[in-house]
């Protein structure tokens, strides 16, 4: 057992290692080529997408998302209130503005009422953020969009390998966005990318992350287009760490399922109901009512955990006013425990000892 349990780690082995020797043998040219195809091809695959593209991060892919479907100044773009601060600021780098959304306290996920009493004339799409790989009712969302004219993007940053209904999470909207940083689910470093079935768009993309190219190397700007473009030597990273994704998830999902058997009754624990036969849990999220003294008893223990995102409304980059009420209490309350893929359940059951301890019981 480690002496020190971090909240998150990004787990590589052997065939990391190995591939990227491989690579670098055989005389590659590093940015985005036919490793990042196969890396595209083995995403799309696995969500069950026509089109993928890899980009730099997965702040990007949800500009790039908002930039193909020509969401700019003036438009208005809902977002979740709770929510991983990228999510707004994509909206903002397009020069569009986000409308907060409170959340439902069932997923956590941006609440539907809500979301129909903010469009506006002005309102063009709606990010919906599947937070922890938990999802609402995705076809109320769908048609919600259908019948305003709105254009529905998934930021799923946090769901690979989570699904609604037996449908992967990303492939609900007109676009969908997942992230590959450090402490995701699989990992390249830094990289995202952006799934659809809507060829034109896909093409439409393919051409803004590539300065508005039609081919690589031809210097013919088709549209307004940018450089998100990633490299293969993440892509080789990646290949393997979707070698091993459903194996991540499972073990993602016997983490959860420990930790909340393991804290089956602790008064003042709450966690938030998670249906692990679609849900791969990202974090392992809990909900108490003295969040900082936990953290800080388990730091003394040797313990990391992280406190989850406050409002977006709330973080000094935005300062919107506006009452959320059901963000601000699970953002006071939200505490991420250890949950990176390679915990072993000693150390589970160490976490949850001491969190038993810390409640007296
Ligand atoms: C991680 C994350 C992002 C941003 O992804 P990066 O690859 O770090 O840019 C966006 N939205 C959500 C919900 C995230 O969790």
């Amino acid at each position: 057992m480690r002496k020190y349990i971090p909240q998150m780690r990004p787990w590589f082995g052997d065939e990391e290692k190995d591939a990227l020797v491989a690579y670098l043998e055989s005389d590659g040219w590093m940015t985005e080529f036919l490793k990042t195809r196969e890396f595209e091809a083995m995403i799309a695959a696995y969500v069950n997408a026509s089109h993928v593209s890899v980009v730099a991060n997965g702040t990007l892919s949800l500009s790039l998302a908002l930039q193909a479907l020509e969401v700019q100044h003036g438009d208005e773009v809902l977002v979740p209130d709770l929510t991983m601060v990228a999510s707004a600021n994509a909206v903002h780098a397009v020069g569009a503005r986000p409308i907060f959304v409170d959340v439902d306290a069932a997923n956590l996920c941006m609440d539907l009422h809500h979301a129909e009493a903010l469009i506006t004339d002005r309102t063009k799409a709606i990010m919906l953020v599947s937070l922890n790989g938990r999802s609402p009712d995705m076809a109320a969302f769908q048609e919600l969009c259908a019948c305003q004219g709105l254009a529905l993007v998934e930021d799923a940053a946090q769901s690979l390998g989570s699904f609604h209904k037996g449908r992967h999470l990303g492939t609900f909207g007109v676009i969908g966005s997942f992230s590959f940083s450090a402490p995701k689910i699989i990992t390249t470093g830094q990289g995202g990318c952006v799934v659809t079935d809507d060829e034109a768009l896909a093409g439409k993309m393919r051409m803004i992350k590539d300065f508005g190219r039609t081919r690589s190397g031809v210097d013919h700007h088709e549209v307004m287009g940018y450089n998100y473009k990633f490299t293969d030597l993440q892509a080789v990273v990646g290949i393997e760490q979707m070698k091993r994704l459903s194996a991540r998830v499972s073990r993602k999902k016997s983490i959860y399922r420990r930790y909340a058997e393991n804290l089956e009754g602790v008064d003042g624990v709450q966690m938030v109901p998670t249906d692990l036969d679609e849900v791969a849990p990202w974090f392992i999220d809990v909900y108490v009512p003295d969040r900082d003294g936990l953290a800080s008893h388990l730091a003394g223990q040797g313990i990391g955990t992280r406190v989850v995102y406050p409002p977006v409304h709330s973080q000094p980059a935005w300062s919107q006013p506006g009452s959320y009420p059901v963000s601000e209490d699970y953002s006071r309350r939200g505490l991420w425990l250890p949950s990176d893929s390679s915990l072993s359940d000693a150390e589970v059951d160490r976490v949850c000892g001491a969190i038993r301890a810390f409640f007296h019981v």
